[in-house]
C-alpha cells in the first residue's frame, strides 16, 4: 500500500487527554494510517499532500463500545417476541438471511463510519455477520474501509437470559459457555459478550431487566477459557448483584450496569475493567409516550431502573478511578447506527457528567475499555489517524457531531460523508432532546 502524506493545516485541536483543552493553530501530519506529527501551523509541510482545515475543530473520531449492526434502530413490535418476531427469526436463520445480514451490518459500518464513528466494538450479531463483515473491512474493502471493528460474534446467554433464543446463543453447564466460548473464538471473535442479568426488551415483569439469570459457575467458566484464549469479556448486567458476580468471576467490561462497592470496584481495576453506559436506547423508552414505543408498562418500567442503574455504574466508576466508555446499543428501537452524537449529550446531560467528560469517555474511555489506548482515542503521534473535524467547538457545542464535515479513519479520507436519516426517528429524537 502506498503510504499517503497528508497535512491537515491550521485547525483547532481538541485535546482529550488535557480536559479537552482547545489547541488553536494546529498542523496534524499523516502517513499512511498513522498521525506522525502534530505542530504548530506555518511549520515546513514539503512532500505533504494540503487539506486547508482552518476555521474547524479537530477531535479523535469516535469510539462506540456498545452497538450491534443488525438493526436499523426502527421501533417495531418485532423484539417483544409474538408471531411477528419468530418470522423474522426463521428468515434470519435461512440461507438467504446471512446474505440479508451481511448486507444490513455492511450498511451500518458505514453510517457509523460516515457519522464520526471510526472504532466500534459490536456485542451481538446473527450468524457471525459481524466477524465476516470485519474480514471484509479488514481487507481494505467496501464503504466502511478504515473502520476499525471489533466483534463478540453472537452473545452467549444462560436460558431465560437476555438474548435466549434470539441473537445469543444458550448454554446451561459450565463446561458448554466454555465451549461457547471457543467456538466463538475460532470464529474469530476479538472478544466475548455474555449476558449476565436480565434485559429491557424481553422482560416479562417489573424489575426483571435486573434479574440475575447466569450462576457464579457459569460466568467464571465463560471468563476462564476466555482470558485462556486471550480474549476479554463484557457482560450485560442490570443490578449490583450482577455487577458484583461480574466483578468476581473475572468479567472485564460492564455493560450498561448498576451501582457497585469497594471490593467490586478493586476487583475491576486490578484489571484493567471498565464500565460502558449506553443511554440511547433506554431514554426514549422510558420518556416517549408508549403508543410511540410501542413498549408495554413493563418495559417501560425496566427503562427507568436501566437509566437509573447506568448513572450510577458511572458515578462509582469515577469515584474508583475505573475507566469509563459509551455505545448507543445501536439496532435497538430508536438507536440509530448514526446517533453518537445522541450518546454524547444524553451522556453529559442526562448522567449530568457534563461535555467534556462526555467527548473523553467517548473517544479515549472508548479505546482504553477496548485494550486500544495506544492505536486510537486521542490525537498523538504515533496512534491511528482516527479523527473527524467539526464545524463547531464540541464542547460548548456538542450538536456539532451530528455532522463531521470530514471523517479521517486509519488514514482513509472521507469528505464531506453522507448519513441516511430516518426523518421520522429524528424527529421524535429531537423532540425528546430539546426537553434535556
Ligand atoms: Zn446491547
Amino acid at each position: 500500500m502506498r503510504e499517503e502524506k497528508r497535512v491537515f493545516l491550521n485547525c483547532t485541536m481538541v485535546d482529550v487527554t488535557a480536559d479537552c483543552a482547545l489547541r488553536h493553530g494546529i498542523d496534524v501530519f499523516t502517513e499512511g494510517d498513522r498521525i506522525v506529527r502534530i505542530a504548530p501551523t506555518g511549520g515546513d509541510t514539503d512532500g505533504y499532500e494540503l487539506y486547508d482545515a482552518s476555521g474547524l475543530f479537530v477531535m479523535p473520531g469516535l469510539v462506540n463500545a456498545h452497538a450491534h449492526l443488525f438493526g436499523t434502530g426502527m421501533p417495531s413490535k418485532v423484539i417483544s417476541g409474538g408471531g411477528a418476531q419468530k418470522l423474522v427469526l426463521k428468515l434470519v436463520r435461512s440461507a438467504l438471511g446471512l446474505k440479508v445480514l451481511k448486507m444490513l451490518v455492511s450498511s451500518a459500518c458505514k453510517q457509523e463510519l460516515n457519522s464520526g464513528v471510526t472504532t466500534l466494538r459490536g456485542l451481538g450479531d446473527f450468524r457471525f455477520s459481524d466477524i465476516l463483515v470485519r474480514d471484509r473491512i479488514r481487507k481494505g474493502r467496501g464503504a466502511a474501509a478504515g473502520l476499525d471493528l471489533v466483534v463478540s460474534g453472537p452473545a452467549i446467554t444462560a436460558p431465560g437470559g437476555h438474548g435466549d433464543g434470539t441473537f445469543a446463543l444458550t448454554a446451561s453447564k459450565p463446561e458448554e459457555f466454555a465451549a461457547l466460548v471457543e467456538q466463538n473464538v475460532s470464529n474469530g471473535a476479538d472478544l466475548i459478550k455474555i449476558c449476565i442479568t436480565g434485559g429491557v426488551t424481553d422482560s416479562k415483569k417489573k424489575g426483571e431487566p435486573g434479574e440475575v439469570k447466569m450462576t457464579e459457575e457459569q460466568v467464571k467458566a465463560a471468563c476462564d477459557r476466555a482470558h485462556a484464549l486471550g480474549k476479554r469479556v463484557a457482560a450485560h448486567i442490570q443490578s449490583p448483584l450482577g455487577v458484583s458476580i461480574a466483578a468476581k468471576c473475572g468479567v472485564d467490561t460492564i455493560e450498561h450496569g448498576a451501582s457497585f462497592g469497594e471490593e467490586e470496584a478493586a476487583l475491576l481495576k486490578a484489571r484493567g475493567g471498565a464500565v460502558v453506559a449506553t443511554y440511547t436506547p433506554a431514554y426514549p423508552y422510558y420518556k416517549l409516550p408508549a403508543e410511540v414505543t410501542k413498549l408495554d408498562d413493563v418495559r417501560i418500567y425496566n427503562s427507568g431502573v436501566v437509566l437509573d442503574g447506568m448513572t450510577a455504574a458511572v458515578k462509582d466508576a469515577y469515584a474508583h478511578g475505573i475507566t469509563v466508555a459509551m455505545g448507543t446499543d445501536a439496532s435497538c428501537p430508536f438507536s440509530t447506527q448514526y446517533g453518537m452524537w445522541r450518546e454524547v449529550i444524553y451522556f453529559a446531560k442526562l448522567g449530568g457528567f457534563g461535555t467534556k467528560a462526555a467527548l473523553k469517555a467517548a473517544t479515549l474511555g472508548g479505546a482504553t475499555a477496548l485494550g486500544l489506548q495506544d492505536e486510537t482515542g486521542s490525537l498523538e503521534v504515533g496512534k491511528r489517524a482516527d479523527m473527524i473535524f467539526l464545524k463547531d467547538d464540541p464542547v460548548s457545542r456538542p450538536e456539532t457531531l451530528r455532522e463531521p464535515l470530514t471523517v479521517v479513519a486509519g488514514g482513509r479520507v472521507i469528505a464531506r460523508p453522507k448519513v441516511k436519516r430516518n426523518k421520522k426517528i429524528e424527529r421524535v429524537l429531537d423532540g425528546l432532546m430539546e426537553g434535556l
